[in-house]
């Protein structure tokens, strides 16, 4: 179910699923009763009590949500949260999962940073989230995502979100302009005096994850953060 999981700090974990855990998304023409079947599994498999774990509807956007308990599922591309377990999907855009302290326990964050999020700044806007709730000693996991060998994009488009991001800038394993994702992310992150650990692997050259670009017609792997006794 999970390509990489670990306890963070006592009572605080994060994970990503693999494909073996399902397609966890409902925007990808799948059974919605499946995916919530799927969704359930998960949440038993981590200790989080049923339709507890928040996803949201990604919109490849900058807005930071912060969660409550009743919160409906926001149209945000990250979540913040004093502790509520939180979700992203993806499959190719980079999984971003925060975790900070504050005087009133943990704070958490999920982020779905693809390309357009990454340039606008999505990532440095969940760090700024997670300050306004007080959290500090902020540490990132970036998951799964296309790596900078394999992402391949037309020049103008390099040149755009390079202009942004710098650390963006690539060049794929064939000889032509690509864009390194996880290099941006962690360029940001860094900037902000957030470390960085980075649990990869590239998705398109790893069967066991979904990837986009290889297959088009796919499902979405989840990164989790969530709070534990
Ligand atoms: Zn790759």
């Amino acid at each position: 179910m999970f390509h990489w999981r670990a306890e963070i700090r006592p009572g605080v974990s994060v994970a990503f699923t693999d494909a073996a855990a399902g397609n966890l998304a409902l925007h990808v023409g799948d059974d919605p009763a499946e995916v919530a079947r799927r969704r359930a599994d998960l949440e038993q498999t981590i200790g989080v009590a049923p339709q507890r774990l928040r996803f949201m509807n990604q919109v490849h956007g900058t807005t930071v949500a912060v969660m409550a308990l009743e919160s409906p599922a926001p149209e945000a591309d990250a979540m913040v949260s004093k502790g509520l377990p939180l979700a992203v999907m993806v499959a190719d855009c980079i999984p971003v999962l925060l975790a900070g302290e504050s005087a009133e326990g943990p704070v958490l964050a999920a982020v779905h940073a693809g390309r357009p999020g990454l340039a606008n700044g999505v990532i440095p806007a969940a760090v700024a989230g997670m300050e306004s709730l007080g959290a500090s000693g902020i540490r990132a996991w970036l998951g799964p995502s296309i790596c900078g060998n394999c992402y391949e994009v037309p020049a103008g488009l390099q040149a755009e979100v390079a202009a942004a991001v710098p650390a963006t800038r690539s060049t794929t394993s064939w000889g032509t302009p690509a864009l390194d994702l996880p290099a941006g992310a962690r360029s940001q992150l860094e900037q902000l005096g957030v470390s960085v650990e980075y649990c990869g692997p590239c998705t398109l050259e790893t069967d066991s994850l979904f990837s986009y670009r290889r297959d088009k017609n796919t499902g979405r792997f989840a990164g989790v953060v969530w709070c534990h006794d």
